[in-house]
């Protein structure tokens, strides 16, 4: 098993203005499983992406990533984790402005230390990169942003890939070719893939479903 969590609850907010977003959420992911989560906005998938993806940590209720016990890691334990098993792509793409495709490429391989020009070469190519790697990603289309930040978050080779929305800010027809290319890239390198979506549409794309709504899954 890759991922487990068990009894996770969050809530934002102290006091009178304390808002529970997930009310004991358990689940399992299997290595190289993709999985859609699909829920209305605000109903707390960002949220419960964030807490598999280490960058927060549940207020109750245990995460297990790979065999260990995350949850109860502070900051600094949590982000070697990060770096090393998990790839992150958002809806907003998320680039360093002031580097290049190349280098925003490569930052996080790097400080994962498991930087592979080999395999960076690969994905690249396979996402069609290789003509735009000396610009700078404003000089981009959204869905060749995309595919950059798709480039980077699986540079490290990871064991997961947690998506948020990730073609949320496409068009239809780029949406369909981004999503198209990050199942293929994750499927062919048994990378597992967590996606949050509100489209029924992508989610059908992924080999199991799961739907979450007044903060439990169904
Ligand atoms: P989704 O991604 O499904 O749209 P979110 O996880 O972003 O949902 O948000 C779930 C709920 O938690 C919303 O009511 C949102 O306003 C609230 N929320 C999210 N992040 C924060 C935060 N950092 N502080 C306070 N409230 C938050
Ligand atoms: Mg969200």
């Amino acid at each position: 098993m890759l991922v487990e969590l068990e009894g996770v609850e969050k809530a934002y907010g102290e006091g009178a203005e304390r808002q529970p977003v997930l009310r004991g959420i358990s689940l399992t992911l299997d290595r190289g499983e993709s999985l859609a989560i699909t829920g209305e906005s605000g109903s707390g998938k960002s949220t419960l992406l964030h807490l598999i993806g280490l960058l927060d940590a549940p207020d109750v209720g245990q995460i297990v990533l790979n065999g260990e016990i995350v949850s109860a890691m502070n900051d600094k334990e949590r982000a070697v984790r990060r770096r090393t098993h998990i790839g992150l792509v958002f809806q907003q793409f998320n680039l360093i402005p002031s580097l290049t495709v190349a280098r925003n490429i490569a930052l996080q391989a790097r400080l994962a230390r498991r930087l592979d020009h080999d395999w960076i070469e690969t994905l690249v190519n396979r996402l069609g990169l290789s003509q735009f790697q000396s610009r700078y990603p404003e000089q981009l289309s959204g869905g060749q942003q995309q595919r950059v930040a798709i480039a980077r978050a699986l540079a490290a080779r990871p064991e997961l890939i947690l998506a948020d929305e990730p073609t949320g800010n496409l068009d239809e027809e780029t949406s369909a070719d981004v999503l198209a290319l990050l199942l293929e890239l994750c499927q062919n390198t048994s990378i597992a893939l967590i996606m949050a979506t509100h489209s029924m549409q992508a989610a059908d794309r992924l080999s199991r479903r799961v739907h979450l709504s007044h903060g439990r899954l169904s």
